[in-house]
């Protein structure tokens, strides 16, 4: 029996992993992977200490601190959480994990565009990740989809690489912050398209194009490009917990200012909650925050 299972790999998971370790508590770290999002944000200027730092640089440094601590880990994702006598059943698809108390920090993940032939080209040309992927596509056409922060986040990214970035934007205004609007306009490289919304991503083999509707015309245009990311927004990672714990209507955990929800015994920490603001500091700050709840929880039931 662990005395805490830390769900989710992300700033906020591996933060909370090194408050419990250096209080030796018996934890278990369960992720699929480590970083989460943070890994995949090229350029980060606003996490204290780093005057401009990779997502990956940062993770690497974080997963080196667990690793230093011999914080126990395993490549899995959470499936469910049960009730038991003296704590909860962690399940994932391969075995279960029984812990006195839970800390989730399943943070985002990115949302889909559903529409024909998404699926069948991912990892073909069409992508959710332009710190990953970029590379991939140098002297490419690429299509963005999105007009928020992630959206315009990616098109600088993909326009190091690619020889033409076309921004497409279901809205008539972008949802960014205004900096990024402007130096992507004063790319040579860069167009963005308002007002358009994607019907179908085509290809054989790998990506040829795509298809969108002009919202003004009705006109369905054909856009040939080698490549596709999907930059429409995140939704919180709570379809595990949805029938244990409350949620809110975006699907965010609810907290209380020490992290708990509304089962004693299960924490969560960053993005996932309702704390207002998603950023890595936050993430880290709110991991640091449950541990301490959660050894405190720990140390009153024993
Ligand atoms: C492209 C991009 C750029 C960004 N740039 C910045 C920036 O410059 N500055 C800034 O402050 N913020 C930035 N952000 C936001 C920041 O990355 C997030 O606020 C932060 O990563 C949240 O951390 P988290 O640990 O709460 O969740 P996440 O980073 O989302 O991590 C969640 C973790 O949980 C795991 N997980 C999910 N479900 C399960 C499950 N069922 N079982 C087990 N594990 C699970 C995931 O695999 C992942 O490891 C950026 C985000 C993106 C996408």
């Amino acid at each position: 029996m662990y005395d805490s299972l830390i769900i989710g790999g992300g700033p906020a998971g591996l933060t909370a992993a090194i408050y419990l370790a250096r209080k030796k508590m018996k934890i278990l770290l369960l992720s699929p992977d480590f970083g989460g999002q943070t890994a995949k944000a090229a350029g980060i200027e606003n996490y204290p200490g780093f005057e401009k730092i990779s997502g990956i640089e940062l993770i690497d440094l974080m997963v080196k601190q667990i690793e230093d601590l011999t914080v126990e880990n395993i490549s899995e994702e959470a499936k469910s959480i049960e009730k038991i006598e003296d704590g909860f059943k962690v399940v994932t698809k391969a075995q279960s994990y029984q812990t006195k108390s839970i800390i989730i920090c399943s943070g985002k993940t990115h949302r889909k565009l559903n529409v024909p032939g998404e699926d069948e080209f991912v990892g073909k040309g069409v992508s959710y990740c332009a710190t990953c992927d970029g590379p991939l596509l140098k002297d490419k056409t690429v299509v963005i989809v999105g007009g928020g922060n992630s959206a315009m986040d990616a098109a600088t990214e993909i326009e190091k690489y690619a020889q033409q970035v076309f921004v497409l934007s279901v809205l008539p205004e972008l949802q960014c912050d205004a900096i990024l609007k402007e130096r992507f306009e004063k790319s040579p490289k860069g167009k963005i398209i308002y007002n358009a919304e994607t019907q179908e991503i085509y290809g054989e083999g790998l990506v040829k194009g795509l298809k969108y509707k002009d919202q003004k015309s009705g006109q369905i245009i054909d856009l040939p490009c080698d490549g596709i990311f999907v930059e429409i927004g995140w939704t919180p990672s709570t379809d595990f917990v949805k029938d244990t714990i409350k949620i809110n209507q975006l699907q965010e955990i609810e907290v209380d200012q020490n992290g708990a929800t509304s089962v004693s015994g299960i924490f969560a920490a960053g993005d996932v909650t309702n704390t207002p603001f998603k950023q890595i500091v936050i993430a880290a700050g709110d991991g640091a925050k449950v541990a301490l709840s959660a050894w405190k929880f720990l140390i009153t039931q024993n």
